[in-house]
């Protein structure tokens, strides 16, 4: 499984990627952690990366992109991986674009985290309060100053991304205000929805009927969740997000066939996408 999460600083990537760590083996390339430790080793890269990183700007795209292409030659890229923190501008992307490309390597989603920017500094102010109970080291980044600057630089440099990967059909939005437990789920039916992860296996026979009854959502729910998932993330005027679609479809695959018909209402354009597959399948 090949990922990008996106999202502003404090939006939970990193959490999400070590969770995604955990379930599927894969290696987290976040580019700010590898840039944290060429600064601490003081090589070439992390000499020239230290003020810029301190201030909150972004470091120059060449520098990334030469981590990124160096680090995915690596072998333990073979299980796949979650980038978190890069592409951050669309030269860095289209960069990407032809590395994976020229290397074979296909995309499966780019999972965009949507939070409310209000929300932002309390989440970072609450980082830096665990890592300094764990006796860790605080990121000289994570002030309020200079979370702004990393914030302006999200909204004016990685934000068009959203267009970016939205038009490539590769982006999926979750709201990342749930909670971590619920942000995980939708993205784990995300990842099933686009086929980069076996979707859970059916009970065993025996077993189907009590499972219906217990494990499942009603047709009810199933519906209410697509159709809540159909509505826009909180962005004002925006139209819904391909994301909302995709989960209506995840919604759709799982559900019974009073929730499809709900969800098909909710969305059907995305509906008729979904049957065609199966029908293919
Ligand atoms: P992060 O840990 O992802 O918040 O990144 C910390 C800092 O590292 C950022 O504020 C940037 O200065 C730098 N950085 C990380 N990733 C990138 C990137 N893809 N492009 C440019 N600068 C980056």
């Amino acid at each position: 499984m090949r990922l990008i999460l996106l999202g502003p600083p404090g939006a939970g990537k990193g959490t999400q990627a070590q969770r995604l760590v955990q379930k599927y083996g894969l290696v987290q390339l976040s580019t700010g952690e590898m840039l944290r430790a060429a600064v601490a080793a003081q090589t070439p890269v992390g000499l020239q990366a230290k003020d810029i990183m301190a201030s909150g700007a972004l470091v120059p795209d060449e520098i990334v992109i030469g981590i990124i292409s160096d680090r995915l030659d690596q072998p333990d890229m073979k299980n796949g991986f979650i980038l978190d923190g890069f592409p951050r501008t669309v030269p860095q992307a289209a960069a990407l674009d032809e590395l994976l490309k020229r290397k074979h390597i296909r995309l499966d989603a780019v999972i965009e985290l949507r939070v409310n920017e209000s929300a932002l500094l309390d989440r970072v102010e609450t980082r830096v309060a665990e890592m300094r109970a764990r006796g860790e080291e605080v990121r000289i980044d994570d002030t309020p100053e200079v979370l702004s600057k990393r914030l302006a630089s999200y909204r004016s440099l990685t934000e068009p991304l959203i267009h970016y990967y939205s038009e490539r059909r590769k982006l999926a939005t979750v709201d990342g205000m749930m909670t971590i437990e619920q942000v995980t789920r939708e993205i784990n039916r995300i990842l099933a929805a686009v086929g980069a992860v076996e979707p859970k296996a059916a009970p065993a026979r025996k077993a189907r009927g009590a499972a219906r009854k217990t494990a499942r959502p009603t047709g009810k729910k199933v519906a209410k969740t697509a159709k809540k998932a159909a509505k826009p993330a909180p962005r004002a005027g925006k139209p819904a997000s391909r994301a909302a679609k995709k989960a209506v479809s995840a919604a759709r695959g799982r559900g019974t066939g009073k929730a499809k018909k709900a969800a098909n209402k909710a969305a059907p354009r995305a509906a008729k996408k979904v049957t065609k597959k199966r029908a293919k399948r």
